[in-house]
C-alpha cells in the first residue's frame, strides 16, 4: 500500500515520504479499512517536532505513520470480528481503548485506562490502508459528505465533548472560543450556535475574525486586543458563561479573567505553552471552574457522527490536500493559514 512514512523529525517535505510498504493484516479483533479521507490535526507536527514533556504519551519508533482521522470501506476483518463486510462504509472512533477496565466500563473510553490514539499507539491513517479495532468503527449511510466526514473526527469530537458534556452549555448562555480558527474552535463555533449560544470568537488575524462571524461567531476578538477587557465589555462588565481554550499558554490568565462569576472553562489544548502563570485567586474567589476536556468517548462520537449525518451541525472544511501533498497541508496549518479542518483525500492508485 501507499503510505506518508514518518522517516525523521523536523520539516515535513523532509520527514515524510510516500512509499510503498507491505499492507498490515488485522488481528484478530480488528479490521482493516481501505482509507478513502483522513485529515491533519496539530498532533501531526508534535511527532514531526518529536514534542516531549509532561502528559504527553512515549513516541512510537520510526519509521512511522501518522493520521488519527479515518473513513472508508472495510476491507478484511480479523477471525473473532463478526457483523462488517467487505465494502461496509464506515467512519472510525479514533481513540484506543480496552472496553474492560472500570473507566470503559461507565463508558468512559477516553480515560480508559489503556489510552491511546490511532496514528499514535499504532500506525496511522495517512495510507491506503489502517488497520483498527472492530469497535471502534461506526457505519455510515451515503449521505455523509466527505466535508461532514472530516468533521467527523478528533477535533470535533473533542469540542463536542467540551461544551456539551463537561461544560455543559445550555442555550442562552454566551460562550468564548480561544483559538477559534482551528479543528476544534471551529467546531466549538458551529456547536454553540446549534445549542443557542450567544459566541464571541478569539482569532489571531483580521481575516479569520471575518470568517469566524460568517460562520456564526456574534463578536471576534483579535490578538493583541486585551481579551478579558473586551470580554467584559461585550458583555456588560459580566462575563462569559463558558470559554473554551485550545491554545493554553500566557493567554490563559486573560481566558479565567473573561469568565463570569460561576463560569466554566474547558480546556482542549496547549499549543502555545502548557506553563502559564495563572493566579489562584481569580479562580477560586468568583467560583470559577477549570475542566480538562480531552477526546469524547465512543458513545459521543456516535452522537456527533448522527448529527453531522442529520446536518444539524454544519461542518467546515479549509482544504483538501491529496496522500501525496500531505506536506503541504501541514505546512499550512504550521503556518497556522487556515480556517476549520484540513482534509486528506486518498484515491485508489
Ligand atoms: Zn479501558
Amino acid at each position: 500500500m501507499r503510505a506518508v512514512v514518518q522517516v525523521g523529525y523536523g520539516d515535513p517535505a523532509a520527514s515524510l515520504e510516500l512509499q510503498d510498504v507491505p499492507t498490515p493484516d488485522p488481528g484478530p479483533e480488528d479490521v482493516l479499512v481501505r482509507v478513502r479521507g483522513s485529515t491533519l490535526n496539530r498532533k501531526d507536527l508534535f511527532a514531526l517536532a518529536n514534542l516531549t514533556g509532561a502528559g504527553i504519551r512515549a513516541r512510537p519508533p520510526l519509521p512511522h505513520v501518522n493520521g488519527t482521522d479515518a473513513w472508508g470501506t472495510v476491507e478484511t476483518a480479523g477471525s473473532c470480528v463478526s457483523g462488517w463486510r467487505h465494502g461496509d462504509r464506515v467512519v472510525v472512533y479514533p481513540g484506543l481503548f480496552c472496553g474492560t477496565c472500570e473507566f470503559c466500563v461507565r463508558g468512559e473510553t477516553s480515560a480508559c485506562r489503556a489510552y491511546g490514539v490511532i496514528g499514535e499507539q499504532c500506525w496511522g491513517s495517512h495510507a491506503e490502508f489502517v488497520v483498527v479495532p472492530a469497535r471502534n468503527l461506526e457505519p455510515i449511510g451515503e449521505g455523509l459528505s466527505p466535508q461532514a466526514l472530516a468533521c467527523a473526527g478528533g477535533s470535533w469530537l473533542t469540542a463536542w465533548r467540551a461544551l456539551t458534556t463537561v461544560a455543559a452549555i445550555r442555550t442562552g448562555e454566551t460562550l468564548l472560543v480561544v483559538g477559534a480558527s482551528g479543528g476544534v474552535g471551529t467546531a466549538a463555533i458551529r456547536i454553540a450556535r446549534a445549542s443557542g449560544c450567544r459566541v464571541i470568537a478569539a482569532v489571531s488575524s483580521s481575516w479569520k475574525a471575518e470568517r469566524a462571524v460568517a460562520i456564526g461567531a456574534d463578536a471576534a476578538i483579535m490578538a493583541g486586543e486585551p481579551l478579558g477587557e473586551r470580554v467584559m465589555a461585550l458583555t456588560d462588565g459580566r462575563g462569559v458563561d463558558v470559554a473554551i481554550d485550545s491554545v493554553g499558554g500566557e493567554g490563559w490568565r486573560e481566558t479565567i479573567r473573561a469568565l463570569a462569576p460561576l463560569g466554566r472553562m474547558a480546556i482542549c489544548g496547549a499549543t502555545a505553552g502548557d506553563s502559564p502563570s495563572v493566579s489562584i485567586r481569580e479562580i477560586y474567589q468568583s467560583h470559577r471552574r477549570i475542566l480538562g476536556a480531552p477526546l469524547g468517548t465512543r458513545a459521543e462520537f456516535r452522537t456527533l457522527v448522527t448529527l453531522l449525518a442529520a446536518g444539524r451541525l454544519e461542518p467546515l472544511v479549509h482544504a483538501t490536500v491529496p496522500l501525496d501533498r500531505i506536506h503541504d497541508g501541514l505546512r499550512m496549518l504550521e503556518q497556522r493559514e487556515y480556517f476549520g479542518k484540513i482534509a486528506v483525500s486518498v484515491e485508489e492508485a
